[in-house]
C-alpha cells in the first residue's frame, strides 16, 4: 500500500482502435474485450483523464491533483498537465498523420501542440515506420497528395526493437502494422491525418481527412531524423531524448539505485521487470509521477524504465 505522497500511480486507462490489437496484455492483465489500440497510463487530458491509483490521491483525476497541487510539480506554470504517456499496439497501419507545433495549436485556440517520441519495445517483421517524405517543395507534395502517389511521397524508416523514434511537429509519420510501442508526447491531442489507405470502418464510413491542416503544418522539405538504439550501456541514466519540451532517459536498475532529490517532476514508466520505489512495488506497464521532494528516492530490483524529466519553460 502506498502512502507516500510524492509517489503518484495512475491507473491506466484503455481506448478500442480500428488498428488496434491484443498485445497489449503482455503489460495489463486486465486488458478488456476488443481491438484494443492505446493504452493512456499518465494523463490529464479530457479525452482521458488518468485516476490516480492509490496513496492519499486515491481516485482523484490527474488534472485535479496537479491544478490543486501546484507545488508537487515544481510549480509548473502550465494551465494543464503539459504531457501525456500511452502504450501503443499498432495491429494494422495507422493513417499517415502530422501533428502542430505549438505555434500552429495556439492560433486555433489549443494550449500545446504536439511533440512526440516513440520507444519501439516491439518492431514490426518490416522492421519499417513510416517517417518523412521526398517532396521538396510544398507544390510537389501538394501534387503527389492531390494525385495519390503515394509509393513517391512517404518515407520509410528501419527500426528495431528497443529503437528511439523522436516524432518533432511538422513531421509526416504512420505506425505500421505490428508494433508495440511506448509514446510521449505533449499532451494534445491535435493530429491531421493526410491519408488513410481509402480504409472503411465498421460502419462502412471511411474516417474523417485533414488535408488543408496537414498541408500547412507539415515541413517541407523534410528534416532528417534517424531513428536509434537505446541498447547502450554508456546511456544509462542520462538523457537521450532532448525535446523542447521534455527530455527522456531508458534506464535500467540492478539492485539499488538512489535519486538524492527530485528536483522537479520526473515521469516513470515500467518497461520490464520488477521492484519497488520506497517500498512501493512496481512492474513492466506501471506508471508513476516522482513529484518534488529534497528527500531521497530509492528504486531496487531488476527493471527497466523510462524516465521522462519536464523542461522549465523559458
Ligand atoms: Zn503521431
Amino acid at each position: 500500500m502506498n502512502k507516500d505522497p510524492r509517489i503518484i500511480k495512475l491507473t491506466p486507462l484503455f481506448k478500442e482502435k480500428i488498428w488496434g490489437g491484443r498485445n497489449l496484455t503482455h503489460y495489463f492483465k486486465d486488458l478488456p474485450a476488443g481491438p484494443i489500440g492505446e493504452c493512456w497510463v499518465i494523463s490529464g487530458h479530457p479525452h482521458g483523464d488518468t485516476l490516480v491509483a492509490d496513496g492519499p490521491f486515491k481516485g482523484m483525476p490527474l488534472s485535479k491533483v496537479y491544478n490543486e497541487n501546484r507545488h508537487l510539480f515544481g510549480n509548473d506554470e502550465s494551465e494543464s498537465f503539459p504531457l501525456l504517456v500511452k502504450f501503443i499496439d499498432a495491429k494494422y497501419d495507422l493513417s499517415i498523420q502530422v501533428h502542430p507545433d505549438d505555434t500552429y495549436a495556439h492560433k486555433i485556440g489549443e494550449e500545446y501542440g504536439k511533440e512526440e517520441v516513440w520507444l519501439i519495445l516491439k518492431a514490426p517483421l518490416s522492421q519499417k515506420i513510416q517517417l518523412g517524405h521526398y517532396a521538396q517543395t510544398k507544390e510537389e507534395f501538394i501534387n503527389l497528395v492531390k494525385n495519390n502517389e503515394w509509393d513517391k511521397l512517404l518515407k520509410y524508416a528501419h527500426i528495431e526493437d528497443n529503437y528511439l523514434v523522436p516524432v518533432f511537429p511538422g513531421t509526416l509519420h504512420a505506425i505500421l502494422g505490428g508494433t508495440l510501442l511506448l509514446e510521449i508526447q505533449q499532451a494534445s491531442d491535435l493530429t491531421y491525418r493526410l491519408y488513410d489507405y481509402d480504409r472503411l470502418d465498421n460502419r462502412g464510413n471511411k474516417r474523417p481527412l485533414h488535408i488543408k491542416e496537414a498541408l500547412a503544418v507539415t515541413n517541407v522539405p523534410d528534416t532528417l531524423i534517424r531513428p536509434k538504439s537505446v541498447l547502450n550501456n554508456t546511456l544509462n541514466h542520462r538523457d537521450i531524448f532532448k525535446g523542447n519540451h521534455f527530455t527522456l532517459g531508458v534506464q535500467t536498475v540492478h539492485g539499488t539505485f538512489t535519486y538524492a532529490s527530485i528536483p522537479r517532476y520526473y515521469l516513470l514508466i515500467v518497461t520490464s521487470g520488477q521492484g519497488e520505489i520506497n517500498h512501493v512495488p512496481l512492474t513492466a506497464g506501471d506508471a508513476f509521477i516522482l513529484t518534488t521532494s529534497q528527500q531521497p528516492l530509492t528504486l531496487k530490483g531488476f527493471f527497466n524504465f523510462v524516465l521522462v524529466k519536464r523542461k522549465e519553460k523559458k
